[in-house]
């Protein structure tokens, strides 16, 4: 635009007089040139404005509240997801040496844990099955919806002592099989992935009946979206039970050093035939279109395999890595929430780097989760959320 018809523009927008229809008029603009009041005080100013009016931001984020509203998002309470890894040893409260102030829970270590979060305002929890005791896995993956296992009993024991707070109960079988794979297997090492869809489909439908308010397959199989909703729908639980996808899940670097939290690294093999290659960008997009369709209700994006199982953080890529995928999750799914699980390798190397003194912790949480809500999610899955909650005002 000309900087002559800025000036036109302006003392037209200043004029005193009350013509709306001549205002309307393009072509009558610079008939109301005369009063260019803004010409003499632009002019007056050092600042330079060399064509456009639009190079002077400073006015629009000059204060704290004003900067905030730049996002599009504002980070709230209510969005956070605070994953919790229950084990089968009912006094359970052990530290997970890769993940700062992390700990696996036990049936009764963990509602005097939870009633301090709720207090702060915790509203979401996701639940990770940790079984311990010997002979509780098999080629099955029969302990996942076990009645009397740490997810379905962490279900009801949540339900009853915790009714305002909301349950997504992670579904997989690598925490419960014997070769530590998302699926059951054919006889040359491969996923079954009919069987596997059947299994992953029973267990979902387990935990919703047990009074999860979600589910979330992480496992990858294909089709697994569709026969989950099928059957909450047989069951006659489908109008209250959300499906959360993780449609795009990237396969890691498998066997790396944190091996210590819960034992689901796979005997053989890797996962690198299911979860997505890291450049696969495209066939991210293919899988989240394909879950939509299938009926996913919610879009999640996640990194690490680490994140179900908290068995191979390995080299750690930041989801930062990920947020183009983020993106496309929103752009594709326009009308679906978008979730993003933050790695637990970001939040192992945030920590690592601020004790080194490279970062203000508190300073670097909130950049990174803006990062993700900016990329596009309403939904984030972190282990910050303890923290959030003190730093947080809503
Ligand atoms: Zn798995």
């Amino acid at each position: 635009m000309a900087f002559s018809t800025i000036v036109s523009d302006i003392s037209y927008r200043d004029r005193p007089e009350d013509d709306n229809r001549t205002i309307r008029s393009s072509n009558s603009i610079v008939g109301y040139a005369r009063s260019a009041r803004s010409f003499a005080s632009t002019a007056a100013t050092s600042v330079s404005i060399a064509g456009s009016i639009s190079s002077q931001l400073h006015g629009g984020y000059g204060h704290s509240l004003t900067r905030s509203w730049q996002s599009e998002r504002q980070l709230t309470k209510s969005m956070l997801v605070y994953p919790l890894f229950i084990s089968d040893n009912e006094n359970d409260a052990t530290s997970i040496p890769s993940l700062p102030d992390q700990k696996r829970w036990g049936l009764k270590t963990l509602v005097p844990y939870l009633e301090t979060l709720v207090r702060k305002g915790l509203r979401s929890v996701i639940l990770f099955g940790v079984p311990l005791k010997p002979g509780t896995k098999d080629a099955l993956g029969t302990c996942a919806d076990d009645p009397k296992g740490p997810v379905i009993q962490a279900i009801r024991l949540i339900r009853a002592k915790f009714p305002e707070l909301y349950i997504v109960a992670d579904v997989c079988l690598c925490e419960y099989t014997s070769h530590g794979h998302c699926g059951i297997l054919r006889e040359d090492g491969g996923l079954n992935n009919q069987l596997s869809v059947d299994r992953i489909s029973d267990v979902a439908l387990a935990y919703a009946e047990a009074g999860a308010h979600c589910v979330a397959p992480s496992d990858m199989n294909d089709g697994r979206i569709r026969a989950i909703k099928l059957k909450l729908i047989e069951a006659g639980v489908a109008h209250k039970v959300m499906l959360m996808s993780y449609a795009a899940k990237f396969s890691g670097c498998l066997y790396g050093p944190f091996r210590d939290a819960a034992g689901s690294v796979p005997q053989f093999g890797d996962r690198k035939c299911y979860q997505l290659p890291p450049g696969g960008r495209g066939l991210a997009r293919r899988a989240i279109r394909r879950d939509i369709e299938e009926g996913a209700d919610v879009i999640m994006v996640s990194r690490l395999p680490i994140d179900s199982t908290l068995s191979h953080i390995h080299k750690v890529k930041p989801a930062s890595a990920y947020l183009d995928i983020i993106s496309d999750a929103k752009e594709i799914g326009r009308d679906l929430p978008i979730a993003a699980y933050q790695v637990s390798g970001e939040f192992a190397m945030i920590h690592a780097a601020a004790n080194a003194g490279v970062f203000d912790l508190k300073a670097m949480a909130f950049e990174s989760l803006e990062g993700i809500l900016r990329a596009g999610a309403t939904i984030i899955v972190t282990y910050w959320v303890p923290d959030m909650l003190n730093w947080l005002e809503r």
